[in-house]
């Protein structure tokens, strides 16, 4: 073997393997490894990895391999199936360097896997980037995530907060459990019942249970039994994002509740009941176009304009510092007592319930806990669920959250064979 045969075999990795470069063709766009077995051939069997010195038959196959510069590159490998005591069957030879269930090799397969849990790249951009099929990098990346879930650390939280996501538009719903420290999720669920948080307890045992001291949840009761068996100690919190999107509702409902039987000529119905979107925006970061409908509707219709400046008010509550809890109670106190005067429906059943979990709420300010996290997860989960196989699959679907919205992945290691 000459020295330019030890460097090109040390370039595809297959020094120590009974494995060789027999020649090389060289296009515009691809390079061609044609890799057979060396002139002393042993064939080793996958499952017993015992050496035979003979092969039952062979045939050419063609495997992808990591690009070069721009050049994409396949290998054309001279593959033996082998018969051994082991097993009756005919099969196919041990190849180190190939992937174990597609048709690449493992460096390959390493790389596609380092690439995805860079978090940067989607399946589909992954797909594009390396030139393959869009099931096929699916299933890599599927397939990284349930090994390294296997070898992640059980978390130790101290702050956590406990949401439920719809998957496939509502039909099923996960658990999804944050630390609101590291602002990561640890944890991902089937179901959104007691028993999908209880398994987290149970997962991460007493001890470290006994050490969580604040919970944020919606106040949705299975989510609030479990924490009272497993948790007793932390103080429970709504979570602000909840809060808000409850009030987004009630000036919602304010607005069906108007624009539908109502005494209004339809014309200024119509303005009412395309506001719906603009009543959800603060108003600092109203367009020109909204500002000027909001201000239509000034004149139009009194209550639910006083009802959106309300709601602008509201967001005042979530600026108290810690050492504010009592003026944070009294602004409260004034907030719901200037709501009940207003006189829409879904605004009064809105203060109502502020008023009955006041003491929760004033939580909020006492642990000066705000809505960025929550917001920021549910903004990666919309993505994930664009993808087209996040519907299909719960468990994929769970990784996935796991992957995008919190830490697995991120201390990515190749796969020991
Ligand atoms: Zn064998």
């Amino acid at each position: 073997m000459t020295q330019a045969d030890i460097i090109i075999n040390r370039l595809c990795d297959l020094q120590g393997t009974n494995f060789e470069v027999t020649d090389v063709k060289v296009t515009e766009e691809r390079i061609v490894w044609q890799v057979e077995h060396k002139s002393n051939a042993v064939f080793i069997c996958p499952r017993c990895k015992a050496k035979l010195t003979h092969s039952h038959d062979n045939r050419w196959i063609t495997i992808r391999d990591v690009p070069f510069g721009r050049k994409k590159c396949e290998w054309r490998v001279k593959r033996h199936r082998v018969l051994c005591t082991c097993s009756l069957n005919v099969i196919v030879e041990h190849m180190p360097f190939r992937s174990k269930h597609h048709f690449l090799t493992q460096r390959l397969v390493n790389l596609i896997e380092e690439t995805l849990c860079s978090k940067m790249f989607t399946v589909a951009d992954v797909a594009r980037l390396f030139e393959l099929d869009y099931g096929v990098v699916y299933k890599i990346d599927h397939e990284v995530l349930l090994r390294l879930i296997q070898t992640m650390q059980i978390p130790d939280p101290i702050h956590l907060s406990v949401d439920e996501k719809s998957f496939r538009k509502g039909h099923s719903y996960v658990t999804i459990v944050t630390d609101t420290d590291t602002k990561d999720v640890i944890w991902v669920s089937a179901g959104n019942k007691k028993e999908s948080l209880d398994q987290f307890f149970i997962a991460i045992g007493p001890d470290r249970c006994a050490k969580i001291l604040t919970v944020a949840k919606d106040l949705h009761q299975p989510y609030a039994l479990s924490c009272q068996q497993y948790i007793p100690q932390a103080t429970e919190v709504p979570d602000p994002f909840h809060v808000v999107q409850r009030l987004n509702r009630a000036i919602d409902e304010s607005r069906k509740e108007l624009s539908v039987g109502s005494f209004m000529p339809v014309s200024k119905r119509r303005v009412v009941s395309n506001m719906q979107w603009v009543l959800r925006y603060k108003k600092e970061n109203m367009k020109e176009g909204h500002l000027e409908s909001l201000e239509a509707l000034s004149k139009i219709n009194e209550p639910l304009y006083k009802a959106y400046l309300h709601k602008e008010v509201f967001y005042e509550f979530f600026e108290f510092k810690i050492n504010q809890v009592q003026e944070a109670q009294n602004f409260l106190i004034q907030w719901c007592v200037d709501a009940f005067k207003i006189g829409l429906k879904a605004l009064t059943d809105f203060a109502q319930y502020l008023t009955r979990h006041t003491q929760l709420l004033l939580n909020i300010v006492k642990t000066q806990r705000n809505s960025a996290i929550s917001e920021g997860i549910n903004r990666k989960i919309s993505v994930i669920k664009g993808m087209a196989y996040g519907y299909r699959n719960l468990q994929y679907f769970m990784l996935k959250i796991m992957q995008r919205c919190g830490v697995l992945g991120s201390l990515w290691k190749p796969a020991f064979h």
